[in-house]
């Protein structure tokens, strides 16, 4: 075990609170704790993972806090190491109060990730699992937050070492039969090393496609709403949101700028923009509307382009159907309620198409099923063995990894050496290191965990 300084840092977020917890970690956590903290039971008689009531006193022995305290001792905590968390008045004084005691007796401050880097460094956790823990922080539904569990709980981790466990045999084969051509081992029979390669390079294919659905979870799904002014995009945002939150009104253009909601549609966190009415204008104030809802067409993930199915389809009905692209685009025929004379024939070249009336909330089911349907439905789960990627670092390292297996299948083919095969496959399980850590450059290790909060 790595020996490191005492950290701490608050683990609880800042502001007020009914508790705020102070958390400490390394080998002088627990004599940090004695120095500061007096209760009836001594620190030094504190059991591991048990909470003790006590008083928190300054170096002049003033009172700082009442708090309850427990320790964690090493090996059987978060980091790995001994861990003292205190928990205090959840006020934003107190807490600072309380940190200062424990800098003020020599711990020193956390840098952000610190907790989990440690526990990372100590065995406690690998790469995957670690970036797992700010995935479940910031999952922003209920399908995100157990996709993000599933890889802190080592679902990745396991498959990414089945992969590299078979790739190490045929390495272990190939070598053997480099190190001894000529002996007892006899001839290579390449067919029994090619079948897992390619195998391999297909399951890791599977994996790199659940990407869209994870990043989708992770990342949440934008979805633009598009259209002329009048054709109903406030009422269908109200309606999707189901309340009334974008004002609706009969003048045309009054939606001026655009307005952002959140929403989970079918497990996956969503935001729906609306965006200004797109019409060629003379008002400074619209077009620069008009430019911002370009801008976010390109940059949506869907568009939900509204047209009014009770009259004819205008030019400006065209100039937003310019800014949609067919396969990110669902047309939203609204005003179903309504007599229909929009010509649909029209968009021919969209494959989706939903008729719908926003303000009787017709056909608004249907249009949650195709956005849903875009980014995946529990099928895609399917992908390596219910298995989703959500990182694009993994993404990235697993198609290193594909593009390395490839490179095997090519030098068979050629009939390159045995040693070109073996580097190729010594690269394919460097890239799946970098996943779980093993093989991932410190620059990258510490880049990672920069990205976490303090006290994490
Ligand atoms: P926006 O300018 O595109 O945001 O359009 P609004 O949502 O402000 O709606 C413009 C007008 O169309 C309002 O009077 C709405 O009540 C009306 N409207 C919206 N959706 C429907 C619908 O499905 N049926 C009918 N009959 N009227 C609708």
């Amino acid at each position: 075990m790595l020996s490191f300084a005492t950290i701490v840092a608050p683990a609880t977020p800042p502001g007020e609170g009914g508790v705020g917890i102070i958390r400490l970690s390394g080998p002088q956590a627990v004599d940090y704790l004695k120095i500061v903290c007096k209760g009836k039971s001594p620190v030094s008689a504190m059991k591991s993972h048990q909470l003790y009531h006590g008083h928190l006193l300054n170096r002049d022995l003033e009172h700082v806090d009442e708090v309850l305290a427990v320790v964690m001792r090493a090996p059987r905590s978060y980091t790995g190491e001994d861990v003292v968390e205190v928990h205090c008045h959840g006020g934003s004084q107190i807490q600072r109060s309380v940190l200062d005691l424990f800098l003020a007796v020599g711990a020193q401050m956390a840098a952000p990730g610190e907790f989990t880097q440690r526990a990372f460094l100590s065995g406690r956790m690998d790469l995957a699992q670690a970036e797992a823990v700010v995935a479940v922080i910031k999952a922003r539904s209920e399908r995100a937050s157990r996709v993000a569990l599933d890889q802190l709980d080592g679902h990745l981790s396991r498959l990414i070492h089945h992969f590299s466990r078979q790739l190490k045999d045929s390495l272990a084969l190939l070598e053997a039969h480099i190190d001894f051509p000529d002996d007892e081992v006899g001839t290579l029979d390449l067919s029994a090393l090619l079948a897992p390669v390619r195998d391999l390079s297909l399951e890791m294919g599977s994996l790199v496609e659940s990407f869209d659905v994870g990043r989708a979870l992770r990342e949440g799904i934008s979805v633009l709403i598009l259209g002329r002014p009048n054709v109903g995009k406030s009422s269908l945002m109200n309606a999707m949101l189901g309340e009334s939150r974008s004002i609706v009104t009969e003048v045309a253009g009054t939606t001026r700028d655009t307005l952002e909601e959140s929403l989970v549609l079918g497990g996956f966190p969503v935001r729906l923009i609306d965006a200004a009415g797109v019409r060629e204008t003379v008002d400074p104030v619209e077009r620069e509307g008009v430019r911002r809802a370009r801008e976010k067409a390109l940059s949506a993930d869907l568009v939900l382009m509204v047209v009014d199915g009770s009259g004819p389809l205008t030019d400006e009905d065209f100039l937003a159907l310019e800014l949609c692209q067919s396969d990110k685009t669902v047309i939203v025929v609204n005003k179903s309620d309504l007599a229909q004379a929009a010509d649909i024939t029209r968009f021919i070249g969209f494959e989706r198409l939903v008729s719908i009336s926003a303000k009787h909330g017709f056909g608004l089911a249907d249009l949650r099923e195709l956005i849903v349907e875009q980014f995946g439905r529990d099928e895609s789960f399917s992908a390596g063995e219910g298995v989703v990627i959500t990182e694009r670092r993994h993404r990235d390292a697993l198609l290193r990894a594909i593009t390395a297996l490839e490179g095997v299948l090519v030098s068979v083919d050629t009939l390159a050496p045995l040693e070109c095969l073996a580097v190729e496959l010594r690269e394919a399980l460097s890239s799946l290191g970098q996943i779980t850590g093993e093989t991932t450059p410190d620059e990258i290790l510490d880049q990672i965990f920069s990205q976490f909060c303090i006290g994490k």
